[in-house]
C-alpha cells in the first residue's frame, strides 16, 4: 500500500471508530462486540505507530469516551476524567508495576495497591461545596461533560449533602451509575446489558424518566479536593463510607504481583454470583503523594490500571441443563447458567453441543464453568473447573425423549459411516418444537427475510395461535395483532408490508426456507439452478415422479447421496406436501436467474470455516457472491480459497486444504486481499 492507501484506510477505520464511539458512550446501543472495537482500535494504534504522519491532530490513543450530545449543557470538568489504561493478563500488571518503578526510580516493586472492583456502569462526578452536592457531570469526552446533576439526584445512593469535621470545602467525587442484574432484567426495553440500561436512562432529558430506573452508585474516587488532607486512597475511601456513600464491599489493599493475580482470579470466580456486572478489577497506587508524582498520559493516569476479565470468556455457574429442538429435530443440550457479561452481551445460556460433549467434558448441573462468546458464535460451555465441584454433584444423564414425548435417536451418517453424534425428534411438523424453529428458519434473514417477524414474535404469535403452519404467515389476523401489547398502527403496518414484500422470493431462496435438513443455501441454489421454475420443482411433490426425478439430482455438482435421502425423506410425508403445497399458492415465486457477477472472485470457489469477528457467515458469503465467487460447502480440489476465522475453525478442513495446497487465508488477510 503506498502513503495515500494507508492514510484512505486509516481515515475510514478511525470514522468507523468514532460512529462506534458514539453509539457506545452516546447511544448507550453499540453496534459491535466489545472485541470488534477492541481490535480495531489496535490495529489503529498499531497504524499510527508505523506511520507517525497519521496522527494530524489527536491520536486514537488520546480519545476518551465520545463528544458530548447538545441535549445537555456542557460544562468543563475540573480535572479530566480520563479512561483506564488496561490488560488481560499478568505480564500486563508486571509492566505496569515495572514502569512504575522506573518512573519514580524506586528499585523495591513492593507497592501497596488499592484493589477496586470494576463496575460496568457510566462513571458520574459529584461536586459538593461544604457539603452541598451543587453539580453532577458525566464523562463525555473526558474534558467537557454533561450536565445531569438533576438525573443523579434521582438516585438513592447519591447522598444530597455530607457533613463530617474537616470536611473539605470543595470536594469532587468520581464514582460508577450502575443498574443492578436484577432490576435489569426486570427491564422490558431492549438494551444488550446493565451498562447501556444505566446509560440510557440516566441520560434521560426529563429527570422523571431516570427516577422509573432503580439506578444505583458506587463511589470509588475523587477530582478537585479543596483542601486536600487525604493520604491514601484507603483512607479516602473508608471516608466515602463514613460520608453515607455506597462503596464497594469488595475493595482490599493488595501488595505484589502474586496478590493481585490470586485477587483477580478469586474475583472473576465470583464474579457471576455478583449483582452487578464488573468488567475487570482497577488496581490503584494507593500512596496518593505517589500518585501525584506519577500524574497522567494524555488519557489515562500512570498510578491506576485495569486488569480486565477477557472480553471472550468467562467464569460462571451452570443452574441447570434443559434440551433444546432445532428445526432439523436435532436435540442440543443447553446450560442455564448465572447470567455473566461477556464482551458487552449477557449470557445466560451457553450451548454444550451434544451428548458426547457433555460426556467428554463431564459437564454437570452446579459446575462452576467458562463461557466462551467470540463475535457472532452462540455461548458455548468451554470446560469445567473441577475444584469447585461439589462433592454431591450427579452426573447429568442425557434424556431420551424429545420435548414433545416422543423417542430421539442417533441417525447413521451416510458420508462418515459412523452414527451421529446427536439425537434427533424425527416427527418433523409433528413435533409441535420442530414445526415451531422451522417457522424461524422460514422467517429468517436467508430465507423470506420478513422485518418485524423475529424469533421472539413467532414465539408470541404461536402461543396466540396466529401462526402454526407456515402459510399462516401470509394470512396474518392484523386487527387481532394490533391489540396485542407492544403492537401499534405503525408496527402492524410496517410488518404487514415486510410480509407482501416477502411474497415475491426467488426460487432458491424458496427452496431453501422450506427447511429440509442437508439443503442449504448453496444446495438450495444448485437446486434452483436445476428445476429453474417452481412449476418444474413441483414435481418433486408429486409421487409419481419423484423417485426417478431425485435419481437426475444425482449428477448435480454438491448433491449427493446425504441430500437426496434428505430430500426423499421429506417429500415421503404427506404432511411436508401439504404444508409446502399451501405455502406456494401464497406465494409469488420467481424463477432462477443465474448470476454471472464479474468481479475480483470470479471464477473463484471460497470456502469458509470457523467464526468470524468482524462479520456473520451470511454478509461473508453475500461479499463472495456480490464479487462474482463462488461460496463452496466443502474442501475439494476444486476450492481456491479456503478462509479460517478465529473461533473454532475445523481442523479437518485446514488439513485437508494444506494437503490440497489450496490458497489459506485468515479473516484478516481476506479483507486485506478483498481490499476492504
Ligand atoms: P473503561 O470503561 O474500560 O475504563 C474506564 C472506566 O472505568 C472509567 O471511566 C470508570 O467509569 C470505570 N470504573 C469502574 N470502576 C472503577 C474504579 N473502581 N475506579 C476507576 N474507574 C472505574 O474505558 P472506557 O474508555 O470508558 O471504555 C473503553 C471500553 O469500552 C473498552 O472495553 C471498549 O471495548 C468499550 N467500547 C466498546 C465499544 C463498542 O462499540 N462495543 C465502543 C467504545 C468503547
Amino acid at each position: 500500500m503506498n502513503k495515500q492507501d494507508i492514510k484512505k484506510k486509516y481515515n475510514k477505520e478511525k470514522k468507523l471508530l468514532q460512529k462506534y464511539n458514539h453509539h457506545y458512550f452516546n447511544l448507550d446501543s453499540p453496534l459491535v462486540p466489545d472485541s470488534t472495537y477492541d481490535q480495531i482500535k489496535n490495529q489503529l494504534i498499531k497504524l499510527e505507530k508505523e506511520f507517525p504522519y497519521l496522527k494530524v491532530k489527536e491520536s486514537i490513543q488520546d480519545q476518551v469516551g465520545a463528544p458530548v450530545l447538545k441535549k445537555f449543557k456542557k460544562i468543563k470538568h475540573s480535572k479530566p476524567m480520563l479512561s483506564l489504561s488496561n490488560t488481560f493478563n499478568a505480564d500486563g500488571i508486571e509492566d505496569f508495576i515495572s514502569k512504575i518503578s522506573n518512573y519514580l526510580n524506586i528499585k523495591n516493586k513492593n507497592f501497596d495497591f488499592s484493589s477496586e472492583l470494576k463496575i460496568d456502569g457510566i462513571s458520574a462526578s459529584l461536586t459538593y461545596e461544604n457539603g452541598i452536592l451543587i453539580k453532577g457531570l458525566s464523562r463525555g469526552d473526558g474534558i467537557i461533560g454533561e450536565d445531569i446533576l438533576e438525573n443523579l439526584k434521582t438516585i438513592r445512593q447519591i447522598p444530597r449533602k455530607i457533613s463530617d469535621i474537616n470536611l473539605p470545602k470543595l470536594l469532587e467525587i468520581r464514582g460508577e451509575v450502575y443498574l443492578g442484574k436484577t432490576d435489569f432484567k426486570k427491564l422490558n426495553k431492549t438494551f444488550a446489558n446493565p451498562r447501556n440500561a444505566a446509560g440510557g436512562s440516566l441520560r434521560q432529558k426529563d429527570p422523571k424518566e431516570t427516577k422509573k430506573i432503580p439506578l444505583k452508585f458506587f463511589a470509588y474516587g475523587f477530582g478537585i479536593i479543596n483542601p486536600m488532607i487525604y493520604k491514601t486512597q484507603s483512607e479516602f475511601i473508608s471516608k466515602l463510607k463514613k460520608w453515607g456513600f455506597s462503596v464497594n464491599p469488595h475493595n482490599i489493599l493488595v501488595n505484589g504481583l502474586k496478590e493481585i493475580e490470586n485477587h483477580h482470579k478469586n474475583i472473576e470466580s465470583l464474579r457471576s454470583s455478583l449483582d452487578y456486572d464488573i468488567d475487570g478489577i482497577v488496581f490503584k497506587i494507593n500512596d496518593l503523594s505517589l500518585q501525584k508524582r506519577l500524574g497522567n498520559t494524555s488519557n489515562s493516569p500512570r498510578w491506576a490500571t485495569a486488569y480486565k476479565f477477557s472480553s471472550v470468556k468467562a467464569t460462571s455457574v451452570i443452574k441447570d441443563i434443559v434440551i433444546q429442538v432445532g428445526r432439523t429435530g436435532a436435540i442440543t443440550p443447553v446450560a442455564k447458567i448465572e447470567p455473566v457479561t461477556v464482551g458487552g452481551v449477557v449470557v445466560s445460556n451457553a450451548t454444550l453441543h451434544n451428548e458426547d460433549e457433555i460426556n467428554r467434558k463431564d459437564v454437570r448441573v452446579g459446575d462452576t464453568i467458562i463461557v466462551q462468546r467470540a463475535g457472532d458464535v452462540i455461548p458455548q460451555v468451554v470446560s469445567v473447573n473441577f475444584d469447585k465441584r461439589k462433592r454431591n454433584s450427579k452426573k447429568f444423564i442425557f434424556p431420551n425423549k424429545c420435548l414433545c414425548g416422543s423417542k430421539i435417536q442417533k441417525e447413521f451418517n451416510l458420508s462418515t459411516k459412523k452414527e451421529d453424534a446427536v439425537r434427533r425428534c424425527t416427527k418433523g411438523y409433528d413435533c409441535s418444537f420442530i414445526a415451531k424453529e422451522r417457522l424461524k428458519h422460514i422467517v429468517s434473514k436467508e430465507a423470506f427475510n420478513i422485518d418485524g417477524l423475529g424469533k421472539k414474535v413467532i414465539d408470541q404469535f404461536w402461543k396466540l395461535n396466529l401462526i402454526k403452519n407456515p402459510s399462516d404467515i401470509f394470512e396474518l389476523d392484523f386487527n387481532r395483532i394490533k391489540k396485542l401489547d407492544g403492537w401499534g398502527e405503525l408496527s402492524v403496518k410496517n410488518l404487514k408490508l415486510a410480509i407482501e414484500q416477502a411474497k415475491n422470493i426467488s426460487l432458491n431462496r424458496f427452496i431453501y426456507s422450506i427447511g429440509i435438513r442437508h439443503i442449504g443455501q448453496e444446495n438450495a441454489k444448485i437446486l434452483a439452478s436445476f428445476f429453474k421454475s417452481i412449476s418444474q420443482f413441483s414435481n418433486i411433490l408429486k409421487k409419481n415422479n419423484r423417485d426417478e426425478l431425485l435419481e437426475n439430482l444425482n449428477d448435480l455438482n454438491g448433491i449427493g447421496e446425504t441430500q437426496i435421502f434428505s430430500l426423499k425423506n421429506f417429500f415421503n410425508k404427506k404432511k411436508n406436501i401439504d404444508i409446502v403445497q399451501k405455502l406456494i399458492t401464497k406465494l409469488k415465486i420467481q424463477d432462477f436467474k443465474e448470476m454471472n457477477i464479474k468481479g475480483k472472485l470470479s471464477n473463484t470457489n471460497v470456502m469458509f470455516t470457523g467464526g468470524f469477528e468482524k462479520i456473520s457467515r451470511s454478509e461473508a458469503k453475500t461479499l463472495t457472491e456480490n464479487l462474482g465467487g463462488k461460496v463452496l460447502g466443502s474442501v475439494s480440489k476444486k476450492l481456491n480459497i479456503l478462509v479460517v476465522g478465529n473461533s473454532k475453525p475445523t481442523k479437518k478442513k485446514i488439513d485437508k486444504a494444506k494437503e490440497l495446497k489450496i490458497k489459506i487465508y485468515s479473516e484478516n488477510e481476506w479483507y486485506k486481499f478483498l481490499n476492504i
